[in-house]
């Protein structure tokens, strides 16, 4: 069997392992319009904010690797058109190399793109996206120069506050502006958000929030201005943050489409049983809204190149679904949620009830490294099923969420949660621990 895979960042590369590896017997075609594979973004404001050193670490596969283990990779080539009907991918190369490619099974792993906004003065020098490798060398190779002393971030989601650390970590004056009315808001509730806003502003960023960017001006071709809805900044850079689009334009008015991303089901076929979608370009179901959504993760997009290379290859396995874990941790406050905060469950319309603690993480004796630790759980009212979860600490109570996200899978209620067996030993955490004294506490 002829597997063609388009598109090998995470979702791609982790379809293309799992095919060469369990299923040697198949043919693998790979085609990437990109130089470069399975590049971490995770580690982009780290290399920024030079927390890490060089990008050399931020790779995990090439095509060589993938060369190695009998597949045939095409970089620098782009798909242009899929013919669904003969099962034939139509690509060209940079080099002018035209690819007409048949396949028995076909995996879209497209990914998505910056959204990139139509405004006055985007065409500016210093005017940056963030996803790629290449964005992110850009933006380092620009940092060099003094002439870079101001930046602003426009965004407050995960990323652009991981980048609005990394500039300042850099040395430069930073600003983060977003027409919300705090940071990270889409995954903590607002007094959680607080806390890290607040956090952000102690440690020099300048926090504009409440603020839409209308226009960029500049000088000399660089853009020196950005004008938001409450003021107009200067800045000799300006890094658009504010979210992804899924790179769904092959499956034309073939393949059918959720909110932009080609719609799945759970073992990652598209409506063409032939077609496989995985990762950023695919929707994903949602165990805390039981409905199909649209979640961009790396952890989500292995997860599905994982599924789909199982089930393009004749083993037939099912996604459980995900709840949407996520974690941020800057200048050391550690922040994890999982499935939904109360405010995005009322959104969803359910009648929801939460519940919470704050307590210091290790025993009381403990005479160092001891700090405190908030957690709230979301729960519906009528079921009592637990559908969120968030944790904040400046100690690393990572770990903590894993939990909470099967419990959400498994439609745990909690109740459930109140008597659980949860380890103790000083060192880590407490007899009464804030998750059971949590659940103890729920109404
Ligand atoms: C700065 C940053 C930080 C992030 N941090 C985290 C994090 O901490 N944790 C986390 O879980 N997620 C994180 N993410 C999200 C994560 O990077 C994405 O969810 C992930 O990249 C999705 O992988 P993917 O393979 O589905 O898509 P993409 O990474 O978008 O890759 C798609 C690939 O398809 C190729 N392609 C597209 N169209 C064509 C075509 N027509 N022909 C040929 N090739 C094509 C592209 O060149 C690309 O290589 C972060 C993202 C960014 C930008």
């Amino acid at each position: 069997m002829k597997v063609v895979v388009v598109g090998a960042n995470h979702a791609g590369t982790a379809a293309i392992n799992t095919i060469l590896n369990e299923y040697p017997e198949n043919q693998v075609t790979v085609f990437d319009q990109n130089s470069n594979i399975s590049f971490l973004g995770c580690g982009m404001a780290l290399w920024i904010g030079k927390q890490i050193s060089s990008a050399q670490g931020l790779f995990y596969s090439s095509a060589e690797a993938m060369e190695e283990k009998g597949a045939t990779v095409h970089m620098n080539t782009e798909v242009t058109e899929i013919d669904y009907e003969n099962r034939v991918v139509h690509a060209k190369g940079a080099d002018g190399t035209e690819y007409a490619e048949p396949y028995d099974k076909l995996i879209l792993a497209t990914g998505s793109r910056p959204i990139w906004p139509n405004l006055p003065g985007m065409d500016l020098e210093n005017v940056q996206a963030v996803k790629q490798f290449q964005h992110a060398q850009e933006v380092i190779d620009k940092l060099e120069s003094d002439k870079i002393q101001q930046v602003t971030v426009v965004g407050a989601g995960y990323i652009g506050v991981e980048l609005a650390e990394a500039f300042v970590r850099n040395g430069r004056k930073t600003r983060l502006v977003d027409c919300a009315d705090t940071c990270l808001s889409g995954y903590y509730d607002s007094d959680f958000c607080q806390r890290m806003a607040d956090h952000m502003a102690a440690h020099g960023v300048e926090m504009c929030f409440g603020e839409k960017v209308l226009e960029l001006q500049g000088e000399n071709g660089a853009v020196k201005k950005v004008v938001t809805s409450k003021g107009t900044y200067d800045t000799d850079m300006v890094v658009f943050a504010i979210g992804f689009v899924p790179n769904s334009a092959l499956g034309g008015e073939h393949l059918q489409l959720q909110r932009g991303a080609y719609l799945v089901d759970r073992t990652q076929k598209t409506s063409d049983p032939n077609v496989y979608a995985v990762g950023d370009c695919a929707t994903i179901y949602n165990n805390a809204k039981e409905r199909t959504d649209y979640i961009a993760l790396a952890t989500n997009a292995v997860r599905s190149g994982i599924l789909a290379a199982h089930n393009a290859c004749g083993t037939v396995l099912e996604s459980p679904g995900v709840q949407g874990s996520n974690g941020i941790s800057i200048w050391g406050l550690n922040m994890f949620s999982t499935g939904l905060t109360k405010q995005k469950a009322e959104a969803e319309g359910m009648d929801v009830l939460t519940t919470e603690c704050t307590d210091w993480q290790k025993a009381a004796f403990m005479e160092h490294g001891n700090t405190k630790t908030t957690v709230r759980i979301v729960y519906r009212k009528d079921t009592r099923a637990i559908v969120g979860a968030q944790l904040v600490s400046d100690y690393d109570v990572s770990m903590g969420i894993h939990l909470f996200s099967l419990a959400i899978q498994q439609k745990l209620t909690i109740d459930q949660l109140k008597l659980l067996d949860l380890f103790f030993l000083p060192h880590f955490n407490q007899p009464y621990n804030y998750i059971t004294m949590a659940a103890l506490n729920a109404e």
